[in-house]
């Protein structure tokens, strides 16, 4: 059975922002790739091509990093008043707020999610990063600091730390939440007083590319945002290496972060990484199975599972292990699988043919190891990149389908004991990105979650985002953490000054 394309009406704007070229926006100015080639992007519901972007590369990434490099050395952005900039990032977000039904567009025929998701998530999280950080641009702050110096008995000093922006940013960022990753990066970038080279995902260039519009007409200066579209290979590998960036910051597969930090490691640039997870989400039998079970849904199948922080390794307490499976199955067989443009799509397809193959080469793993399919399994259609939510059951935990991210709408689902049993079970993995916990027992739960090595704990709750709340990975999910105050800790460095007063 094939999945039916609707008749898809989009947008005037979108229609239009479609039909323009898609060119490389580099000190204020929208250009060719230097090679002149372009990739074609898709729709992954139908795997039609919907538009032409250039095809970035080395000469493209260096053009940009020059831009952004002079406009940080030599540019008003960084001198102006922190005032004058958190106004024009709040401008960004008052304008990404008008054009919300574009973008939501825009995201689901590029990404593949239904767009009634993206008008309600992935488009006011982005609007609120820009409110958010606007506000961060006048406080970031340094201290006075008493100093005592020993060897300098009777000396006085005044000494004081400035936070100053770090300088060019690299960007690389990621196909499953493309306007808002660029908005978690962007905007405490800004707000900090450096100058970007964002590198979307070329899966999904189109947001990142009328953003780049709308900062352009926000008031930013020429150069302080410039954006490359292209391949990881080649674009984004020279944007990790390229001479003139003072950090990169990345968020994308575990692997490629690697060799991120081996590409900055050359001269010691600095890094900020957002990597994989295979979140624990842990149903203990006093919780709320009304809203523990749809939530454990919610907690892997939203955004078709293509979150790094999926909970994506269910675990549930004995006695009620059947009554959640069946429950999150039947949750499960609820969702409709469709054109992320159709009203009553609840899941779109996977990003791509690559993604797609990934995350049924794991289905078919996990049932070759014995794992037991009690819902999906299979992809749908043979038309775009769908694939059926699907639980699997009869795991043992060191199958690859419990250990390794698969990035799709898969999750594992075991029973366990006690809490002192499924403490080192929930952290056995690699990573420590996120992880869930549903309890009625507020001991529990507290006890629970300060044992567990991850960078946010979802108790009674999951996929909970807000702007001041950072975001980001123990273990080999990542370095350093996005959003709250502590994103501005990726964006500056701290500058002693000591003032001889003796
Ligand atoms: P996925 O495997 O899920 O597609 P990736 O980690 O490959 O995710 O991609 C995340 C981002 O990293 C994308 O913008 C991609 O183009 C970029 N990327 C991929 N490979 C490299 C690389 N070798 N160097 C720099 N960036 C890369």
């Amino acid at each position: 059975m094939t999945i039916a394309a609707p008749e898809i009406r989009l947008h005037s704007n979108v229609e239009a922002f479609l039909a323009s070229p898609k060119q490389n926006l580099i000190d204020g100015r929208w250009i060719d790739a230097a090679s002149s080639k372009t990739f074609a992007v898709h729709d992954p519901a139908t795997g039609d091509v919907i538009a032409h972007a250039a095809a970035g590369d080395a000469p493209d990434i260096a053009a940009a990093v020059a831009a952004a490099r002079k406009a940080f050395d030599e540019g008003p952005w960084r001198r102006m008043t922190p005032s004058e900039r958190g106004k024009i990032v709040w401008k960004i977000a008052d304008l990404l707020e008008d054009h919300l039904e574009e973008f939501a567009q825009l995201e689901s025929i590029d990404n593949g999610k239904p767009a009634a998701v993206a008008r309600v998530a992935d488009v006011p999280l982005a609007v609120d990063i820009f409110r958010y950080m606007a506000g961060w641009a006048t406080k970031i702050e340094g201290a006075t600091i008493p100093i005592t110096v020993p060897y300098l008995p009777g000396a006085r000093f005044h000494a004081y730390t400035l936070r100053e922006p770090i300088g060019v940013v690299g960007q690389i960022i990621p196909w499953n939440f493309p306007l808002l990753m660029a908005a978690w990066k962007l905007a405490p970038a800004l707000a900090a007083g450096c100058t970007v080279v964002l590198k979307p995902a070329e899966q999904t260039p189109l947001s990142a590319l009328r953003l780049g519009e709308i900062m352009q007409e926000a008031g930013l200066p020429n150069g302080v945002v410039n954006v490359v579209t292209g391949f990881g290979e080649t674009a984004g590998a020279a944007l990790a290496a390229a001479p003139g960036v003072d950090k990169v910051a990345f968020t994308g597969s575990t692997e490629v972060g690697r060799i991120i930090v081996k590409a900055a490691s050359h001269d010691l640039r600095k890094v900020s990484l957002e990597l994989g997870g295979k979140s624990p989400n842990v149903i203990f039998k006093d919780a709320d199975l009304d809203v523990a079970i749809p939530g454990a849904a919610n907690a892997i199948f939203f955004n078709h599972g293509q979150c790094c922080c999926a909970g994506s390794r269910l675990y549930v307490e004995k006695d009620i292990f059947d009554d959640v499976i069946s429950g999150v199955a039947e949750e499960a067989k609820k969702i409709k699988l469709g054109h992320g443009m159709a009203d009553d799509s609840g899941m779109g397809p996977l990003v791509s043919e690559e993604q797609l193959n990934r995350v049924c080469g794991y289905i078919e793993e996990g049932k070759a190891s014995g794992a037991k399919a009690v819902v999906g399994g299979a992809r749908k259609g043979d038309r775009g990149y769908f694939v059926e939510p699907t639980i699997f059951t009869n795991i043992k935990q060191d199958m690859k389908i419990v250990q390794e991210e698969i990035f799709g709408p898969v999750v594992t689902a075991a029973p366990f004991d006690s809490l002192d049993e499924i403490t080192p079970v929930a952290n056995d993995s690699v990573y420590g990105l996120a992880a869930g916990v549903w309890t009625r027992d507020v001991a529990r739960a507290h006890r629970f979650a300060a044992e567990l090595r991850a960078g946010t704990v979802w108790v009674n709750c999951y996929n909970v985002f807000d702007a001041a709340m950072p975001f980001g990975g123990y273990k080999q999910s990542g370095w350093g953490r996005e959003m709250g105050h502590e994103v501005l800790e990726l964006y500056t460095e701290t500058k002693s000054v000591c003032v001889n007063i003796s």
